[in-house]
């Protein structure tokens, strides 16, 4: 319920300015953001001044709502085309102060350095914030930010309640035990909800802090951490990596002291770059040994003393000291990922050797430690983190963008494989895969703004990408989706499917990995065909037919293991196969009677060899997979739509598991090579799918006549080949759409096509 009323004073101008028709606006008005790169049309911009002009504008307008703080997210967070944009901005003011019970209740638009100035008279200082103070409170709730700080989490540790007005104008306030949901959707909700209105935040003790410097190898930051800043008074701390060799950290810890302070200041002074600021920037970004002149000679100079100064001075540094002089070709953007705390090794190297591969022009990569979230539904710190804040150059152009989205999407998989994920207010380029799975709730929080947002007015580009407004058809499909996203084993790289195509992108990973099985292989046969053609053919000659000796149970047993391990590396990889357990079954087989003694114990021998080659050799190649990608998957998840008959039933080793809705079946097929099979018999049956791990396009392959043309457009062609044993035939990769499978495995086999592959991902 609303608590304030409208003075006619300041209704009247709001009255003529909400009576201005918004859908006719002539000019669209263009916001964007800090990085310049995200211009968004919006229809109207409006600056409300109080948190009933917020209802009346929210209840009043029709069409998409977005919401902007401080505009310096940089994938437009803040917008979507043809929105009505609340400035937030206007609302500024302090609600209440208490410094007895160190709480301040505040407008969302107000910025952490008014608040700053006003509490640091009473030795207050914020709690949690980022590093710099240019943000405004509701851009900073709505992303759920950290800082620097040691011993805290994200800023929703620090907040007591919020007040949010809702679609419908509704002003609900919602804290840890009143309306819970709310108040861990909305934090860290990008606006999706509702507008955040009104926060109270705990405010803690302004001390004065020391700085101490340390150089260490990165390889023992983490013990340094735990050992010696974690368990002491430390205020802030942050370790700077810096490029292009990340193998030393420089650990910066302010901690709390009695001496007095060496810096009079208690804030810091707001002033905009000086030459010597863009110079440096200009000079680590650009010039050659510019990076190794800051890492070797500028940061040791600026780092050798040891202040004192008051925290909140060091907790009020302004973004306007970081804006270079121009950002029409090229921009300062910045990126984070989290790890949890335990996989911090093993990040740093696949990091570095990312940037590498890529070029990437980092000036700066600044480690921090967050502490567990409690609970918010977007939760970027899911279990302790370390953060890597990334501060890079880019261009604008369209190809330097997308090649941004490149490696960003490799470091996003990166830190997912370890269990961590990556941050939101930054530059939109994760997949929906990579989304779901960093934050696996998000289908609570999309369930919960289909509820209190039903018409999808809350808008923002961020939400268009991963929770777009549900088109009738669509929308049973949509919490389906969140839900299975979410889980872990759902959503696989659609890279996957292409990678036995060389014309797909180059995957420098897979490719070492194929060109290792295969000269194994070769080696292996060549070996064994020299081998069996000279040691072999001579003990064979001992127990051919003509002699009168049985065959021997070796030779018997070998035949037996080689078709065995055929029929198994058509589901599995190779080195998972039992070698010593078939070395042990080896030396356990009765003697023949009559058998040849040279060919058994040739056979026992050579056989021996060979198996404890393979079992030492599998053991190597497992170790060496599973350091280098996730776990080999046995199963993959198959969303179909439930048939109207009732549920499906389906053939072993297929699996039928809990649908993620009513209109729905996911069903665990076999990969490799059984699953050809499993999806061409389903698709025979008419059963329409609508993901496979996650994915909308497979590739598979057919054998046709060479003369074959698909006429019908079943899919994109992507190569072809002649097939050199089947004069007459061709071999066809065509990439289909999932969704069309029903229809275009049985069109394809009506016209004598054969399925010869699905790539499962
Ligand atoms: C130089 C620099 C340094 C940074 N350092 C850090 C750091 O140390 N730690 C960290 O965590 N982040 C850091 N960030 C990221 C920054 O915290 C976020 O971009 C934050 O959102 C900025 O706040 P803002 O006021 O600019 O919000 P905006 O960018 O304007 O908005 C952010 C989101 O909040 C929503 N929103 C804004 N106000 C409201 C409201 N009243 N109600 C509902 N939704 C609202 C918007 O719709 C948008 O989705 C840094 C960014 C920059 C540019």
């Amino acid at each position: 319920m609303s608590r304030r009323r409208l003075s006619p004073i300041v209704a009247l101008p709001f009255v003529l300015r909400l009576a201005w028709p918004i859908a006719v606006s002539a000019d669209p008005v263009i916001v964007n953001d800090i990085t310049q790169l995200n211009p968004i049309a919006v229809a109207r911009v409006v600056t409300p001044r109080t948190v009933d002009e917020v209802r009346e504008l929210v209840r009043s307008h029709s069409g998409p709502i977005s919401i902007g703080g401080g505009r310096f997210s940089m994938g437009g967070q803040i917008a979507t085309e043809g929105s009505l944009f609340l400035d937030m901005r206007g609302m500024k003011r302090v609600v209440a102060f208490s410094p007895e019970n160190r709480t301040i209740t505040v407008e969302p638009g107000i910025t952490w350095r008014a608040i700053q100035e006003l509490i640091d008279p009473h030795g207050l200082s914020v709690k949690i914030m980022q590093s710099y103070a240019s943000f405004t409170v509701g851009g900073s709730l709505s992303v759920n930010v950290h800082g620097r700080y040691v011993g805290q989490g994200p800023l929703i540790g620090s907040v007591r309640s919020i007040e949010v007005v809702l679609a419908d104008g509704q002003l609900v306030q919602a804290s840890p035990s009143e309306n819970a949901e709310l108040f861990y959707g909305s934090i860290g909700g990008y606006g999706g909800l509702g507008v955040i209105v009104q926060a109270t935040l705990e405010l803690t003790e302004n001390q004065r802090v020391a700085r101490a410097v340390r150089k260490l190898p990165v390889t023992e930051y983490r013990d340094f951490f735990f050992s010696e800043v974690r368990a002491s008074p430390a205020v802030f701390h942050n370790g700077d990596l810096y490029p292009p060799a990340y193998d030393t950290v420089t650990a910066i810890t302010w901690s709390a002291t009695d001496r007095p302070v060496t810096v009079a200041d208690r804030l810091m002074p707001v002033r905009d770059p000086n030459w010597a600021d863009r110079l440096a920037l200009f000079g680590v970004s650009e010039m050659p040994f510019g990076k190794e002149l800051r890492a070797r000679v500028l940061d040791p100079l600026t780092l050798r003393d040891h202040p004192v100064v008051w925290r909140n001075y060091e907790a009020s540094y302004d973004v306007r000291q970081l804006e270079p002089r121009s950002r029409a070709r090229s921009t300062y953007v910045l990126q984070e990922y989290f790890v949890p705390v335990a996989r911090f090794d093993e990040f740093v190297p696949r990091m570095a050797s990312i940037f590498r591969s890529h070029r990437v022009n980092v000036l700066n990569v600044s480690i921090r430690h967050a502490k567990q979230d409690p609970g918010s539904l977007l939760a970027w710190a899911k279990e302790e983190s370390f953060a890597f804040v990334v501060y890079y150059k880019q261009g604008v152009t369209e190809p330097e963008r997308k090649e941004v989205g490149v490696w960003t999407r490799e470091l996003i998989d990166a830190a997912l494989a370890l269990g961590g994920s990556y941050y939101l207010p930054y530059q939109i380029h994760a997949t929906e895969a990579q989304f779901g799975r960093a934050y696996p709730r998000a289908a609570e929080f999309f369930a919960l703004k289909s509820r209190v947002d039903p018409d999808y007015r809350f808008r923002n580009k961020l939400w268009d990408r991963y929770d777009p407004p549900p088109k009738p058809a669509t929308a049973a499909g949509r919490s389906a989706e969140w839900k299975l996203r979410s889980l872990k084993n759902y959503a696989r790289s659609e890279d996957q499917t292409y990678l036995t195509l060389p014309e797909y992108r180059f995957n420098w990973g897979y490719h070492a990995m194929i060109g290792v099985i295969g000269t194994s292989y070769s080696t292996g046969y060549a070996v064994s065909g020299l081998y069996e053609g000279s040691v072999g053919r001579l003990t064979e000659w001992f127990s051919r037919p003509e002699s009168g000796a049985p065959e021997t149970a070796e030779d018997r047993f070998i035949r037996g293991v080689a078709t065995e391990y055929a029929a198994f590396i058509h589901a599995t990889p190779w080195y998972e196969f039992p070698f010593a357990a078939k070395l042990r079954q080896l030396w356990a087989i009765p003697e023949v009677p009559g058998a040849s003694s040279v060919r058994r114990w040739e056979r026992r021998l050579s056989f021996t060899d060979e198996l404890a080659f393979k079992s030492a050799w599998g053991w190597l190649m497992k170790k060496a997979t599973q350091s280098a990608y996730d776990p080999e998957q046995s199963e993959i998840l198959v969303w179909t739509r439930k048939p109207d008959g009732g549920p499906l039933q389906v053939d072993p080793p297929a699996r039928v598991l809990d649908p993620p809705d009513a209109h729905s079946q996911l069903l665990a097929l076999p990969r490799y090579e059984p699953f050809t099979a499993a999806v061409t018999k389903l698709a025979r049956r008419g059963v329409r799918f609508v993901e496979i791990a996650g994915n909308r396009r497979i590739l598979m392959t057919v054998i046709a006549a060479r003369d074959w043309k698909d006429t019908r457009g079943r899919g994109e062609r992507l190569v072809e080949w002649d097939i050199l044993t089947r004069p007459g035939q061709k071999r066809v990769a065509i990439s289909v759409a999932v969704d069309r499978l029903h229809e275009v495995i049985p069109g394809l086999e009506a016209e004598r096509v054969k399925i010869d592959h699905i790539y499962d991902y």
